[in-house]
Formats: C-alpha cells, sequence, structure tokens
C-alpha cells in the first residue's frame, strides 16, 4: 500500500481488503482469479471439430450461456445418443463438422460431455456441405436449406437458430 499525492491510501494491488481491528492493520489480500468453467446443467456454446465415430462428435465449448466466451476451447464429446429423445441412427444426421451449437453440459469434468437433447438446443449456425454457403432454417422442420444452391440437410436444429428462410422456400 502507499499513499498517493492527495494523501489517499492506495492498494498497490488489486484484491480484498482485510481490517484487522486487533493489530490496526488494513492489508489487501490479492484475490486470485477464479477461472469460469463450462458448468452442470448450464448451457454452453460450441463448435463442432470432428467426428471420429458414426454415434459420436468431438465439440470444443468457446462461450457460456451469455455468449461470454471463455479463456479458451473445452473439448467435450456429444454421443448420438444425447441428440433427442427419439433414436438418432448416426450423428451425421444431427450435427456437422464446422457447425456451431448450444448444448447443455451433463458432465462438467474433463472430458466434458455435453447434450442437445433439449428442445432449444442443437445447431444455431451451420454451412451447406455442399457450396459452403450458410444455411438457413426451415420454419417447422428438422432440416436446413441453402439458399445459394438448394441443398437440404437433416440437422437437430434449435430454435436460437440464426439465419431463417421466408415463408416460400428460397430460389436462386
Ligand atoms: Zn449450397
Amino acid at each position: 500500500m502507499y499513499v498517493d499525492d492527495e494523501g489517499i491510501i492506495r492498494a498497490a494491488r488489486v484484491g480484498v481488503v482485510e481490517l484487522d481491528m486487533v493489530k490496526r492493520v488494513v492489508s489487501v489480500k490479492t484475490a486470485l482469479p477464479r477461472p469460469r468453467l463450462p458448468s452442470r446443467n448450464r448451457a454452453v456454446y460450441a463448435i463442432v471439430v470432428g467426428m471420429p465415430r458414426e454415434d459420436l462428435a468431438l465439440v470444443k465449448i468457446f462461450a457460456d450461456e451469455r455468449m461470454v466466451p471463455y479463456n479458451g476451447f473445452f473439448t467435450a464429446v456429444l454421443h448420438v445418443s444425447q441428440v433427442s429423445d427419439r433414436p438418432v441412427k448416426s450423428i451425421y444426421d444431427a450435427v456437422k463438422p464446422g457447425d456451431i451449437i448450444r448444448a447443455t453440459v451433463t458432465s462438467p469434468a474433463a472430458p466434458y460431455v455435453v447434450s442437445i437433447r433439449k428442445p432449444q438446443d442443437g445447431v444455431i449456425l451451420a454451412q451447406c456441405s455442399v457450396c459452403g454457403h450458410d444455411l438457413y432454417r426451415v420454419p417447422g422442420k428438422q432440416a436446413l436449406i441453402c439458399p445459394k444452391c438448394g441443398n437440404e440437410e437433416a440437422r437437430k436444429v434449435s430454435p436460437y437458430y440464426v439465419l431463417s428462410a421466408k415463408r416460400s422456400k428460397p430460389r436462386v
């Protein structure tokens, strides 16, 4: 601690002020920045990075439910049984590499495990696997459509999907 030009006592470091009334000492305890980690049953945002098997996708969690980025990425697994309440044969019918998903953390320790079973979870942004254009949500369907080439792809679509097609089918 030090006294500044105006005679005010300043802490030389950021932290928690501790008052010791017996010793008449004021000290500043350094507060360790607590790292933000994905926690159980909370929504997170992740990017699908790989599919080592037909029943498994690897994702990297990058932000919390308020879309605030974490300091780094957390690798997580998404199993095909955690896609929907209905049986899904292949993870490819739900997500594809490069997709941004909203998911719920079910196991909050490495390796993290996520689920997209909740109605609000699923893909929120994806690209066409034929031409690379952003895909649009087709209202009322668990599918996405490419406004450029007309390709339709199956996904577990979140209601938070960012791009929505107009009522009429988009044509190019
Ligand atoms: Zn396309």
